[in-house]
């Protein structure tokens, strides 16, 4: 059984913000609690209740809000916000569904990167790099992490900031600092949750907590009612130059899609005919998808806010940006100088 002491140590390291973190997981196991009462008895109904919130926060909000996680907080509400984490996963493993489980990774790395870049602590910030594989110290004012390191991490992450030509290498380390640090550490954090979801949950589980996986599963289907396919008309999918293709694929796939392939994806397809709420739908099965985020950001590139309607970009661009991907034999004629060209081109060819 944990003992005060191994509270105290656990909380002035953690206060209920990294809940996925080893040092968590092995504070519940030694809290012995019979899963039984855990899922069913009215001493943990809080933490029951706050675990369905986790998971309906991360649905509607793409976030999850820390709640009893201040060092002040009463033991007892802490020990609820500990124990909802573990529920949240059962709810979650319940539903069964992949997209829920990457948005509820997502989510929970998302609280936990806010929790990080505001922790004062960089012993902590780096406890929970090392848990997950993610060497850091510290070197005058940056932080170094391993070139191998940094190459694992970042390798899913397409903006040009991540690049390795822009990094900082010296004798094997890159330099980053604080803000960047926590962007790669949250990338790691959610791998490491994603992946161990679904967790086994067997009959008795889905049992006791099937009023709360139907009162997610409702949240879910409510936000999936947005991925509604949109009529499009004369667009021919089959037509889409690679790049596009793959753009597409990435964003579906739970890739965080960098500001300049996002721009290229968002302003082809404006220009092929895409309205609006059609892109939309195209982005909406993004799991880190935030209707008023991709709205403003949809509006910006397509002129409703900015009044300038962007064009978009060719393939000298889309090759310096490394969104050429998978190019085929059509893009290796020498007059393909534009996706749209290659749209225009495959989608006549399918009409002759
Ligand atoms: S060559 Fe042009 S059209 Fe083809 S995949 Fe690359 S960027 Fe897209």
């Amino acid at each position: 059984m944990a003992q005060a002491s191994d509270y105290e140590d656990w909380r002035k390291w953690h206060s209920a913000r990294y809940l996925f973190s080893e040092r968590t997981k092995h504070f519940i196991s030694e809290l012995d609690i019979d899963l039984e009462k855990l899922l069913n008895s009215i001493t943990f109904g809080m933490a029951r209740s706050r675990a369905k919130e986790r998971v309906i926060e991360a649905i509607i909000q793409g976030k999850v809000g820390g709640k009893w996680t201040s060092q002040d907080t009463p033991a007892s509400n802490m020990m609820n916000e500990i124990l909802s984490y573990p529920l949240a996963r059962m709810i979650v493993s319940c539903v069964d569904d992949e997209y829920l489980n990457r948005r509820y990774a997502l989510a929970e790395a998302e609280n936990a990167a806010y929790y990080l870049q505001n922790e004062d602590d960089i012993e902590v910030v780096f406890t929970v790099g090392r848990e997950l594989g993610l060497k850091a110290d510290k070197e005058g004012g940056s932080i170094a992490v391993p070139f191998e390191d940094f190459v694992e991490t970042t390798k899913d992450m397409s903006a040009k900031e991540w690049k390795l030509v822009n990094q900082d290498l010296r004798d094997g380390m890159i330099y980053l600092d604080k803000r960047r640090y926590i962007r790669i550490l949250k990338e790691k954090i959610y791998h490491s949750i994603v992946k161990d979801l679904p967790v086994a949950v067997n009959k008795d589980i889905q049992g006791s907590l099937s009023g709360m996986v139907a009162d997610v599963e409702v949240k879910l289907d409510e936000l999936k009612d947005t991925f509604v396919e949109h009529d499009l008309g004369e667009v021919e999918e089959g037509a889409y130059p690679p790049c596009i293709k793959g753009l597409i694929k990435e964003q579906a796939g739970g890739k965080n899609l960098s500001h300049e392939a996002r721009f290229a994806l968002t302003s082809f397809l404006h220009t092929i005919g895409f309205d609006e709420e059609q892109i939309i739908a195209i982005f909406s099965k993004s799991p880190d998808f935030r209707l008023d985020l991709a709205r403003y950001q949809i509006e910006h590139v397509i002129g409703k806010i900015s009044s300038t309607e962007y064009t978009p970009p060719g393939c000298a661009y889309m090759k310096t940006g490394g969104l050429c991907k998978k190019p085929d034999s059509l893009c290796g004629t020498d007059w393909m100088n534009h996706p749209l060209t290659y749209y225009s081109y495959k989608k006549k060819k399918g009409e002759d």
